[in-house]
């Protein structure tokens, strides 16, 4: 079974720490710009890649490889190598410009295989396809060629059932070479039978499947190739060209993806490079240690780093909310002490007065003895808090206002407010009646 995050039990295992064993995705790692490698939370020690977790194989999305051509870069590229394919053939030199032609579209196809390798699911830029295409496409006849004296000499010299054995064995392992020289650029490397067999064996029989796909691609153009009679005869090289063009392309967009999925296996590591993974910020890394320490309940790190994190960014309010929620549920007097008035001021400037009531209620009911000495504060709790509906909490905060804190600015507005709240209760009807005598009074004043 598929091993899962320790503090995410749904999602994958992506990561694991060595130090101290435990197994992370990609949200609880440290992953900020100036790691090059993922860390751990924890003790701040380099990761080890477990795979990109959850990737679909390469058989369930064979419907999107073959729209992966479809970008308009790479349908230009396409329509405008075949054209200039089809041209090249009634001009001098001809052999020459095939080969840099051909070569472009190579070095294309191998920039498409590594681009997807990489985690990258569209084309790449066709400028992949300007430089060095001649070289590499010099290498591909290299390897034909190498490949092809090893088959003759066995021929030769072990007979021609061995020869037979040997090329198929090239044959079976050609795409393998390919893959390797997308992602290692070497030729040598990618001709070692070791290599060969090691990329293989890694991704076991869906390696077969490619084959299988590569028979039936080479099968079909083929067909087409006969077929092309009846289309008129100055448009079907371009168009044979085209159609080759494009089934080379999609073939090496699925030789990538099998890299991607299997690159665990074959000792890499890459994630889907879909445009919503830009890098975290620092406070997206900082919010996902928060939540491994709470959930390994490390509150003291824990309520240090929201600090932290409160100071840089006093005006999101979702930071404050998740601070306020772990003080409340350890039950961390001092913290909230310096922490609650500073939210409640956040709330107010928000417009959430329902959260103010709400959370001033649940304060009190979880820590009872909580106090509140500061005037301003009070007016605003008893506001929204009569806003909602309960006017006994302003009863509770405004009563003797003008006795504990005289000088307060707002003193007749909380005086005002105080009587409606008792206004609610027809038991304190004296008691609102001399709080409006209090009101006209300090009119007067
Ligand atoms: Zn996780
Ligand atoms: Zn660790």
């Amino acid at each position: 079974m598929e091993q899962t995050c320790q503090f995410h039990p749904l999602e994958p295992a992506t990561y694991f720490c060595t130090a101290c064993e435990t197994l992370c995705c990609d949200d609880c790692v440290d992953d900020a710009r100036f790691n090059p490698e993922p860390r751990c939370f924890q003790c701040n020690r380099t990761l080890e890649p477990r795979g990109p977790g959850n990737i679909e194989p390469f058989w369930r999305r064979l419907q999107q490889s073959f729209r992966y051509p479809l970008a308009t870069q790479s349908l230009w590229f396409i329509l405008i190598l075949s054209v200039l394919c089809s041209v090249a053939f009634y001009i001098p030199f001809a052999v020459l410009i095939y080969l840099a032609l051909f070569g472009s579209v190579f070095k294309y196809c191998l920039s498409c295989l590594s681009f997807t390798a990489e985690g990258y699911m569209a084309p790449p830029d066709i400028t992949e396809a300007y430089e060095g295409g001649f070289r590499k496409l010099l290498v591909l006849i290299a390897m034909l060629f190498v490949t092809g004296l090893v088959i003759n000499l066995t021929n030769s010299f072990l007979g021609s059932a061995m020869g037979g054995m040997m090329a198929l064995l090239v044959t079976l392992s050609f795409p393998a070479i390919i893959i390797h020289y997308a992602i290692s650029e070497s030729m040598i490397e990618s001709l070692n039978p070791r290599n060969i067999f090691d990329l293989i064996h890694s991704i076991g029989l869906p390696y077969g499947l490619i084959l299988a796909f590569i028979f039936i691609m080479m099968g079909s153009v083929a067909v087409l190739y006969q077929l092309v009679a009846i289309i008129p005869s100055s448009l079907d090289a371009i168009f044979l060209f085209a159609v080759t063009f494009y089934y080379a392309i999609v073939l090496h967009h699925l030789m990538g993806y099998m890299v991607f999925q299997f690159q665990t296996e074959l000792g890499y590591s890459a994630r889907l490079q879909d445009g919503s993974s830009t890098r975290r910020g620092g406070h997206a890394i900082a919010m996902a240690k928060i939540s491994t320490l709470i959930k390994q309940a490390e509150f003291k790190d824990a309520t240090k780093l929201f600090r932290e994190q409160i100071a840089l960014n006093p005006d999101k309010l979702l930071l404050h909310s998740r601070f306020f929620e772990i003080l409340l549920a350890t039950k961390n007097a001092e913290a909230m002490i310096e922490f609650f008035p500073k939210y409640i001021r956040l709330l107010e400037s928000n417009n959430r007065r329902d959260l103010i009531s709400r959370n001033y209620k649940r304060l009190m009911a979880k820590m009872p003895d909580f106090e509140i000495n500061n005037p301003e504060l009070k007016f605003i709790i008893s506001k929204a808090s009569f806003d909602q509906n309960d006017a006994r909490i302003a009863i509770k905060l405004l009563h003797g206002i003008h006795k504990k804190h005289p000088d307060f600015k707002d003193l007749i507005p909380a005086l005002t407010l105080l009587a409606e709240a008792l206004d609610e209760y027809p038991k304190y009807a004296d008691h609102a009646a001399a709080c409006r005598r209090l009101i006209g009074k300090l009119d007067d004043a």
